[in-house]
């Protein structure tokens, strides 16, 4: 890292993924960079991640690394012998109730890059490779954040204090930041139950391919059904297989967002749902069941000297796989203003937070809405579609078009030209 003209620290709170390719790309730029992390080490539960083509074309324009890094981890169907053809194939289709159970509905593409999925564990462990350890401390779980004229002050749940220049919450759908830079919108804009609950494992491919077959195995597989969806992806070089079961419930009555339930639960849930996720959830070892939660619109991403990114300003449900892209396309935008050579003072940062919110926020909370739209798609339920198989066909293809075929540098300029409009008016 060369050295730095800002006159500013950016301050990270939370090492997930937003924040670690956050802080690479303002490294890159020779941004200064502070992380404070709530866990006492990087560490990740280790299911699997399927990353959408924009964020997947953004990742080299943050740091060429990241992408370097994560194609040498992702997984494709190319790694199982004799499934080449499949390349580029996002997820076949599959119909899991009415008389064409257990049919293809469609091949779903995502072009050019095909099906890539990875362990979250395994990126997030390549992702800690770019950050210097000198500008990280764990133990830090973010309590309470004030500003005031000398900076923002941080006060952490272990006693210790922190001043910062700038803050970008990285903190996740239960977010800290968020809740002290938006107090006035902390009651609505607490994480919410979304209507559907899921069950999750990770298979050995010998275990998956006893239980569904071959292909059905190999191939990224969504299995549509009346009021609930299965999907498969493998990861791990194809030597295991994630896999999901979500189920439509209105009601949510837990504390807790996992709580216990019995084999039969999950055997009831599945009552409607065809042969192949039927044989899944025999196989899924954990039938605890794990509350879906969404983040409800908020009115901005950023307020003066902080600012909010990834899960921790737009978490969205699962159902379209692209969260972490999100975060991806948001550090991306943030990493380009902040480093940008004519932001130099604290001043010129916060229009470039303002361009930020202004840009990202409609393209992400759309996402966090047609998530969940994507989740009666699924359920064969949206309004307007049903389970009529010409609308399905074009939902999902005009749906992932709007998400895929975004111009992630296109998305950079247009923030960087409302930033020097900013720099030019009072705001
Ligand atoms: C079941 C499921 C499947 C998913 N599948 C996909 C998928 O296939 N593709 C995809 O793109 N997305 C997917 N997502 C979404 C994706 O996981 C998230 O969008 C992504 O992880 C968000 O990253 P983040 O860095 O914003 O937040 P997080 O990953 O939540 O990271 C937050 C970090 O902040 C730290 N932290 C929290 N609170 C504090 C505090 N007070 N002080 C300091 N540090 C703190 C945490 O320890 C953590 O390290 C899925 C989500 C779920 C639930």
């Amino acid at each position: 890292m060369g050295s730095s003209s800002k006159d500013f620290t950016v301050t990270i709170i939370g090492g997930g993924i937003g924040g670690l390719v956050l802080a690479a790309g303002l490294l890159r730029r020779n941004v200064p960079v502070q992380i404070y992390e709530a866990a006492a080490e990087f560490a990740e539960i280790g299911l699997g991640l399927s990353i959408g083509p924009a964020a997947h074309r953004a990742m080299p324009l943050i740091d060429p690394q990241i992408r370097e890094i994560y194609d040498s981890l992702v997984t494709t169907h190319a790694d199982s012998p004799g499934y080449e053809r499949y390349r580029q194939t996002w997820f076949e289709i599959i119909w899991a109730s009415g008389d064409k159970e257990g049919n293809l509905l469609m091949d779903l593409k995502a072009l050019p890059s095909g099906q890539t999925t990875l362990r979250r564990a395994n990126f997030l462990d390549a992702l800690v490779s770019l950050i210097p350890p000198e500008i990280v401390q764990f133990g830090k779980r973010l309590e309470s954040l004030v500003e005031k004229s000398d900076g923002v002050h941080l006060q952490f749940e272990d006693g210790t204090r922190a001043t910062a220049d700038l803050v970008v919450g990285c903190d996740g759908i239960k977010s800290k930041v968020k809740e002290f830079m938006l107090p006035e919108e902390s009651q609505h804009a607490q994480p919410r139950y979304s209507g559907m609950y899921g069950y999750r494992a990770v298979l050995d491919m010998a275990d998956m391919v006893e239980a569904v077959g071959d292909q059905r195995a190999r191939v990224s597989s969504i299995y549509i059904g009346d009021g609930a969806y299965g999907i498969s992806y493998p990861i791990m070089r194809a030597q295991k297989v994630n896999v999901g079961f979500y189920v439509l419930n209105d009601r949510w009555d837990c504390d807790t967002w996992v709580r216990p339930a019995k084999r039969e639960d999950m055997q009831r849930d599945a009552n409607k749902m065809g042969r192949y996720v039927k044989s899944l959830v025999e196989y899924m070892p954990d039938p605890s069941q794990w509350a879906i939660f969404e983040h409800p619109h908020i009115s901005t991403f950023c307020r003066s000297r902080v600012a909010i990114l990834g899960d921790a300003a737009h978490a969205s449900t699962p159902h379209q796989g692209a969260g972490a892209g999100q975060a991806i396309e948001d550090a991306h935008v943030l990493a380009e203003l902040l480093g940008d050579n004519r932001v130099q003072s604290e001043e010129q940062a916060v229009a470039a937070f303002r361009a930020y919110d202004e840009i990202r926020r409609p393209r992400s909370q759309r996402v966090v809405t047609s998530s969940k739209e994507n989740a009666y798609l699924l359920s064969l339920c949206l309004n307007g579609v049903g389970n009529d198989e010409d609308k399905l066909k074009t939902a999902f293809q005009e749906r992932l078009r709007w998400l895929w075929d975004l111009d992630v540098q296109g998305q950079v300029e247009q923030a960087r030209e409302r930033m020097v409009d900013l720099f030019h008016s009072k705001f």
